[in-house]
């Protein structure tokens, strides 16, 4: 059976809560968005050199792991795409992506998740690293998808990372409760992050600058946040 491609209009999620994976898109700062990818992105890094069989589909009509996280890597390098095209072009128009077709033309089932996983986080890194030097006025240009669905810098920041955060939701049947920003319950990031070695220059610059946890007092106090396992701040 093939998947069902997903026509869904997603942009509600910067309207209201996602009834699915849990997760807010009101819930965090702007400027955390790039903590967020790469916090995102680890946990991915989990999930594709873990132990779970991530070639094999849960149903028929469902993605595995690997193919999810094949999505995922894709999106970031789509989104890093769009997001230089905003802050470079003006009001320009996305080009559309059919990620179904792209699905089956890459044969995601058949590619190797060890290389996905360095890839995936290479894209991550990329894409976190352009959000963090969004400043000002840049938050504010704009940009449209193809299907009409207007988006201004801030506003496709909190839309896109919905998107991996859920994915990791329909992996690990976690909600983002757990954590509001990566999605699962997990220890202390600054331990898990060290699984990955192969960063680029300005990557540690970009750790220590940014924040994974909603402000003290945003939602959740700093031992409710700790209690439910979320990540533990940069
Ligand atoms: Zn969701």
């Amino acid at each position: 059976m093939t998947i069902i491609p997903d026509t869904k209009d997603w942009t509600w999620v910067l309207e209201r809560p996602c009834p699915e994976c849990g997760f807010d898109t009101s819930w965090f700062a702007r400027e955390d968005v790039p903590g967020m990818i790469l916090a995102n992105a680890t946990a991915w890094l989990d999930v594709l050199t873990g132990p779970t069989e991530v070639r094999a589909r849960p149903a028929p009509d469902r993605w595995s792991p690997l193919e999810y996280g094949c999505h995922v890597r894709d999106v970031l390098r789509r989104y890093d795409e769009r997001l230089e095209l905003m802050l470079t072009e003006h009001d320009p128009d996305f080009a559309n992506w059919d990620q179904d077709a792209t699905a089956v033309a890459d044969r995601y089932g058949e590619q190797d998740p060890v290389q996905v996983s360095d890839d995936l986080m290479r894209a991550a890194q990329a894409l976190a690293a352009r959000f963090a030097a969004v400043t000002g006025d840049q938050w504010q240009r704009t940009g449209s998808r193809s299907d009409g669905a207007q988006f201004t810098v801030e506003t496709f920041a909190r839309y896109f990372i919905h998107d991996p955060v859920h994915h990791l939701y329909d992996v690990t049947g976690v909600r983002a409760a757990l954590c509001g920003l990566c999605g699962v319950k997990q220890p202390r990031f600054r331990d898990r992050r060290r699984r990955w070695s192969g960063g680029q220059p300005d990557v540690e610059s970009l750790y220590q600058r940014t924040r994974v946890l909603p402000r003290p007092g945003e939602r959740a106090t700093a031992g409710e946040q700790e209690s439910a396992g979320w990540c533990s701040g940069l």
